[in-house]
Formats: C-alpha cells, structure tokens, sequence
C-alpha cells in the first residue's frame, strides 16, 4: 500500500505512483548553493525531500539526491558545502553515493546549449545587460526583438565556443532563449542561460567561464540526474514555465512522459528571527552574532550547539506540514516541538542559575547527606536515580526570594516557610545585608521533620516548592540565556533594514550552580533544570574545569506572539 498522502506533493507522488508515470521511481533532491550555512528553513525542504525517499522506500524505486546548486562562483565556498553536508546528517538522513555538483555539469550545459542553438531556440545576444532590461518591455507592452535575436546558427555557434575559450570579457555577449518577445508572462521573453564571468570557483578553479543562469540550470541538472518530482519553493512557481519549456526542447520527444516535474511549496518562516543566507552572513560578517554555529541563530549549526535534538527539527517539520499557504510559524510552535522531545529524554538535575545563599542555622556545620532523587517525574515512564548532596550552606534562586512579596507569592520570604524541592522544609529567620543594602544571604532553619516530602508536624504545609543546590559540593557554571534575536515579529517585513530590530539583550550570561551528579554523565547529556529549562554543555567552550551550561528552551512561553 502507497504511504497515506499527507500533503498535496505526496498526492501527487502517489498518483504518479498509481498512473506509472515515472515507472515506479520517485527521485528528489536537496539542491541547495553553497553560500552560507543552512538554516530551519532549508530543514523543511531537506525533511520533505529526504523523508519522501525514506517513506516511500518499500513501495517505490526511491533516492534523494543531495546537490549543491554551485552555479555563482563569487559566493561559495567548500566551507559552505561541508556545513551543508553536516546539517544533513545530523537531521539523521543520508544521501548515500548520490552527491552531486552543479558545476560538475558545466560540459554538458554547454553541450545542451549547442542543441538549442542548433535547434533554433536559442541565440547569443551582444547587447549589453542595460540594453536586455530596457528591450524586454512592461507587464503592458510587448518587450524589443534583440538586433541580434536573428543571427545564423552558424554564426551563433561559433561565439558561443569562443565564449566558452575564454575569448570575451565578462557581459559580452550572453546566450539567451528565444522564446517569445511578446509573452505575458515577463519571464518567457527570451530568458538569459549563459553568461560570460571570468572568476574563481572553488570547485572548478579557473578552468570554466561560462556559467548559467538558474532558470537553465535547474531543470537540466533534474534531467541529468532523473529527477521525478522537483520541489521548490513557491517563489519560483513562474519559472515552471521556463522549466518546462527547456525540458521539452532538450529532452529527446520519448523521454517527455518522464521528465522531471517542478512543483512548489510555501517556504518556512519564523517569527523574531530571519531566514535568508544573504541577512544571516550579514549578521555573522558584522559580528552581531558570534559565527554562523552562534546558539541565537536559526542555522541549523547554531541550534545543534544550541543544543536542539535533531528530533524536535524534524517533528517540528512534520507539523508545521507542506502547502502552498504562505506563513510566519510562531516561534512557540517550534520551542513546543522541542519540549515535547526533551520531556522524556532530558533527565531531571538541580541548578541555580541566579544563585541567593541560604544558610541553615540549625544543620550541622560539617554534615552532608546523600539524598537519592529520582531523575524523572511520575508521568514519565523512565527509570532512574542520582544522588544528591545536602549540607548546612545552599543556593537558591534569587528570584524565589522576595522581601515584599505580593499577596500570590508561595515561595520564600521573611518569616515564610517554603519546601526545598524533595528534601526540607525550611523557614526565612533573617535577611544578611551587603554594605550597599542588597541581599546578601539568608538564614534560615530546616524542619527535620519534614525530609522527603513529609508535611510538617505542626504550621502549615508551604504552598511553594523551590529548586536549590549544596553550596558546598555544587559546581560553579556559566550559563548561557538565550532571548529571541530580534525585538520583532517580522524583522525583514518592513521598510527599516532588519538589522534596526537586533534585540541587544539576546544573551544573558550568568555565574550558575549546578548538582555534582551531571559529572557522572557524558558531556553531551542533555537535561532538565528543574523549574528553569532544558540545557547542556556548550559544545565548543565547555571544560570539566569550567563548564559553560546553553539554555536550549526555557520551560514555558515567553513569547508574545
Ligand atoms: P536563502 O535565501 O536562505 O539563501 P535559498 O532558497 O536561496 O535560501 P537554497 O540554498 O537555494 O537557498 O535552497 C536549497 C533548498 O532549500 C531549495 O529547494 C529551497 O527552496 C529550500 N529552502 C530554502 N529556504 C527555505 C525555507 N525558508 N523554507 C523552505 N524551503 C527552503
Ligand atoms: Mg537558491
Ligand atoms: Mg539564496
């Protein structure tokens, strides 16, 4: 039985599938430029192409082919190409042999090229690039015929070769398809293929100089590597004309059943951030941000150090869906996905990332005991324990402290009782001043009575439970606050340069403490700080010696929209 059509592009597969139109392959590809490291957006399209291969593997002939569309030789590089290739794998998928390049393909660009100027359908113009924008007309009024649009195809032939030796300077001369001068549709007016470009590629060296447009290139690399459902977003839904046309002039008449197919899906957007290559080199060339893996990004090497799962990246992808609807997904949407993944993978500890200390004036001063607390809640089917230290001095969040607490406030404050989560409850006896006023720490005392989650004997049971960590034997950590990266819904929506709406305020860093046990697990572990977040080790700066604590997602929203 087919896989259950869960969007329209999987509709159409599966009646391909039924109709035999392609035979009983499906064959996608991942065709991204080299231009910058990958980010949420493009996860989307690598979970739809890649997840097609995977799902319809036992039903189909299928593959996913990774290309890297490295037509513009200005812009990319092999650093871009090894993050691109990361990203895939770490998203959990696998191109197998089926790496492909762009500009592995310039030779048989140029030969297809030949056959259209052979053919008829296509010419090299010498008007200058001013002179083609000005000629190809208005939406109202039929574009000029180039002086050139007639050459022989003799003549044609003979400068594209010169073109492709290298005899031209840059803008020379073009090769253009001669489509229709008069079309409606702007883009069929004798489209751009070729141009000349005398610049380095970091694949092909110096070797090649004529390079194609993407309206050529696109659909003949889906041919050369038989492509059957070409997905692409919706931007490009005009260029499926073009598409469509080059297919049907280069591919022999018997192959036209089975050519490649364009169809397109609506790109992923997210509130408070950007998603373009081009805006988030900007912000890593003027170092806004820390390097393209920097934890604020939505690159998908800054949420991996972030500390993402890479199963929260593509549940969110599976909900988020693929339709042809243009949106902004709420931010909260993806910080849901990966809550729900971490719920029952990151094993609860203690940590105190905005430390107040508490003394406890009736505990023995060189007594520490070893509570053994469970790592999981009850509605988590887990197992699993870790001990923790219990002595006279400990930490507490200084949030869970108020001098003049409102009327709702359950946690600690002068001459309350509060529970320290799974051990004591303990009583605020007196408030320690710093010279300038400020709290310096509190003295208070523990009910013996009431360890583990024993009520007390005599007063009330405390409404509030709050989190603490052992003074003495907690660990000292940085931790890293992350908020979101820019003050707006839609930072490049407007007409200010998206750059005005940068939050200055999107990392918070902070001397924390954290319970011993997380030495006992690997570095990579990621956990629950209980009423704070989801953290683990910062992957690049983090030492046994001087740990550095990413806050992956917080526990709750913060987010407005
Ligand atoms: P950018 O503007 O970030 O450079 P792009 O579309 O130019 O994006 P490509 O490298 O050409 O980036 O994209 C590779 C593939 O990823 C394409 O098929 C493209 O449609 C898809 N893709 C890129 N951005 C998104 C997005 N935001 N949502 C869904 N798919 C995307
Ligand atoms: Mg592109
Ligand atoms: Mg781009």
């Amino acid at each position: 039985a087919l896989p259950p059509a869960t969007n329209f592009i999987r509709e159409i597969i599966n009646d391909d599938l039924r109709a035999g139109r392609h035979g009983n392959r499906v064959v996608t590809r991942f065709p991204p430029e080299p231009n910058g490291y990958p980010h949420l957006g493009h996860a989307k399209s690598i979970c739809l192409n890649f997840g097609i291969a995977e799902d319809y593997a036992d039903v189909a002939d299928t593959r996913c082919h990774l290309r890297f569309d490295d037509t513009n030789p200005e812009t990319e590089s092999e650093e871009y190409v090894n993050a691109i290739k990361e990203a895939v794998q770490w998203l959990g998928y696998d191109w197998d042999a089926h790496c492909y390049h762009a500009a592995d393909y310039f030779e048989q660009f140029y030969d297809f090229a030949v056959q259209l100027v052979e053919q008829g359908d296509a010419y090299v113009d010498s008007q200058t690039e001013e002179e083609i924008r000005e000629h190809r007309g208005t939406v109202n009024e039929p574009g000029t015929p180039s002086p050139y649009r007639d050459r022989s195809v003799e003549e044609n032939l003979d400068l594209l070769q010169r073109m492709r030796e290298g005899e031209f300077d840059d803008g020379e001369h073009v090769l253009r398809a001669k489509i229709d001068m008069a079309s409606p549709h702007m883009i069929m007016r004798d489209p751009l293929l070729l141009r000349i470009k005398h610049a380095h590629h970091y694949r092909r060296g110096d070797d090649w100089c004529l390079y194609p447009m993407y309206d050529f290139a696109h659909p003949l690399e889906d041919a050369i590597e038989d492509i059957t459902h070409s997905l692409c977003t919706l931007e490009f839904d005009n260029n499926r004309r073009v598409y469509d046309w080059l297919l049907e002039r280069c591919l022999p008449e018997e192959e036209h059943e089975s050519r490649p197919h364009q169809y397109e899906f609506s790109r992923l957007n997210v509130g408070y951030t950007v998603m373009s290559k081009r805006k988030l080199l900007q912000l890593v060339e003027r170092g806004d941000v820390a390097g393209w893996d920097d934890p604020r990004l939505p690159t998908l090497a800054g949420l991996r150090r972030r500390g993402v799962p890479p199963a929260a990246i593509r549940a969110f992808c599976d909900d988020v869906g693929v339709t042809r609807t243009e949106s902004r997904v709420q931010i909260s949407r993806f910080e849901h996905a990966i809550r729900d993944t971490l719920n029952t993978t990151a094993p609860r500890v203690m940590a105190v990332v905005d430390p107040l200390k508490v003394v406890l004036t009736n505990y023995s001063a060189d007594d520490t005991t070893w509570m053994d607390l469970p790592s999981w809640p009850h509605d988590i089917d887990n197992e699993g324990s870790r001990r923790v230290p219990f002595s006279r001095t400990l930490y507490i969040e200084r949030d869970d402290f108020r001098e003049d607490p409102p009327e709702d406030f359950y946690r600690l404050s002068p001459g309350t009782a509060v529970r320290l989560r799974n051990s004591y409850v303990i009583t605020c006896e007196r408030v320690v001043r710093n010279d300038d006023g400020t709290v310096k720490e509190l003295h208070c005392t523990y009910d013996p009575t009431t360890k583990g989650n024993v009520d007390p004997v005599d007063g009330p049971t405390p409404k509030g439970v709050i989190h603490w960590v052992d003074a003495q034997a907690g660990i000292p950590f940085e931790a890293r606050l992350y908020d979101r990266l820019f003050t707006v819904p839609a930072p490049d929506g407007g007409d200010e340069d998206f750059k005005t709406h940068l939050n200055p305020d999107s990392l918070q860093v902070h001397e924390g403490v954290v319970e011993p046990s997380i030495l006992d697990n690997p570095d990579t572990q990621r956990y629950q700080f209980e009423r704070v977040g989801y953290f683990w080790q910062d992957p690049e700066d983090s030492t046994r010696d001087a740990l550095v604590f990413n806050q992956i997602v917080p526990l709750r929203d913060r987010w407005a929209d």
